[in-house]
């Protein structure tokens, strides 16, 4: 369903994904781990064109765009429509509720009536465990809190997979487990998730696969116990020992 074929993307002289390939099925949940600089987040950052492949080919559900080519903005558009992303830190709007940030794409961008999106807003703040926040600024909130609304955030748009980039590294370590919570619970009703995570014992217990990746190539990947307790390469097995 998401087919990420022979990613490619450098800055400048800096080649940080060589040939970068995933396919993804539907209600899976894949973790992207490996050491900071691997080109994780650029390749989460690919897969919804927050940065523009250099080439390489991405498929979400029926439509495909090939690097290759020229690519118009209404492509991009219409691909970045299928995904959601959840960022380390939330970049929720400062001067926006709770309750307006979740409403905002769904008033703005798919034009939704005001009264629909709020009940969907509410429902959804409700869902990650918000329902008496709905009305703070996020300053108002915890790192944890805010994280919340940045996946109701994502939720609100009904994305065919959501992107997580480090959702939690940024939280004091008491927020962690809520946000994680959270991402499990999405996991077990089938949500499609890509998850770039430090989390290791997440990657263990949700995860349908796990991904290392080293030097902007996939090193290894397979079911979770493989990679995590029984790696194959030398890479991954350093990368393990030095985390653990
Ligand atoms: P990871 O998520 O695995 O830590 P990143 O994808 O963030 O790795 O970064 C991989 C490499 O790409 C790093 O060397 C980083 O400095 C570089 N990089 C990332 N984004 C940019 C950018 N916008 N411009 C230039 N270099 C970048």
């Amino acid at each position: 369903m998401i087919k990420l074929e022979n990613i490619k993307k450098s800055f400048g002289e800096l080649e940080v994904l060589k040939d970068v390939s995933l396919n993804v099925e539907k209600g899976t949940v894949t973790a992207i781990i490996g050491p900071s600089g691997s080109g994780k987040t650029t390749f989460l950052r690919c897969i919804n064109i927050l940065e523009q492949p250099t080439d390489g080919k991405i498929t979400i559900d029926e439509q495909t765009i090939d690097f290759s080519n020229k690519v118009s903005k209404k492509e991009i558009i219409s691909l970045r429509s299928k995904t959601g992303m959840v960022f380390q830190q939330h970049h929720l709007f400062p001067h926006l509720t709770a309750l307006e940030n979740v409403m905002e794409g769904l008033v703005t961008v798919q034009k939704v009536k005001k009264d629909v999106a709020k009940k969907k807003a509410i429902d959804l703040l409700t869902k990650v465990g918000l329902e008496e926040k709905i009305n703070l600024l996020p300053h108002q909130l915890s790192g944890g809190q805010q994280q919340r609304v940045g996946i109701a955030r994502a939720l609100a748009l009904e994305p065919t997979v959501i992107l997580f980039d480090e959702p939690t590294s940024a939280l004091d370590p008491e927020l962690v487990q809520e946000v994680l919570k959270v991402m499990k619970e999405l996991a077990e009703e089938g949500m499609t998730m890509i998850v770039v995570t430090h989390e290791m014992k997440f990657a263990r217990d949700v995860a349908d696969e796990v991904i290392f990746m080293d030097g902007g190539y996939i090193v290894e990947q397979g079911h979770p116990k493989d990679v995590l307790e029984h790696p194959k390469h030398a890479r991954t097995k350093q990368f393990l020992q030095l985390i653990q």
